[in-house]
């Protein structure tokens, strides 16, 4: 499910979209729902999963690396004036 993306903004999956809370079971840390993360219930604080009611580490760092790729992207980007 793909939202409206304003125009001349670029959408590399750090855009917010709709209302949907997730509040960590964990450590009561809340995040936006986004329909395209594969691991919606995974929280991005401490590596608990709601869904999966344990902590899921695996996911937990790959996403953290995959975050990490995407803020050098944006900085990148920003450095250049394209952002
Ligand atoms: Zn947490």
């Amino acid at each position: 499910m793909k939202t409206q993306v304003q125009s001349g903004k670029l959408d590399i999956g750090v855009v917010k979209r709709g209302n949907m809370k997730n509040v960590c079971n964990n450590c009561s840390w809340s995040w936006d729902i986004e329909s395209d993360d594969d691991k919606p219930y995974l929280c991005h604080k401490c590596g608990y999963d709601n869904k999966l009611g344990r902590f899921d580490m695996v996911s937990f760092n790959r996403w953290k690396s995959l975050n990490d790729i995407k803020d050098f992207i944006k900085e990148t980007l920003k450095e250049k004036g394209l952002l």
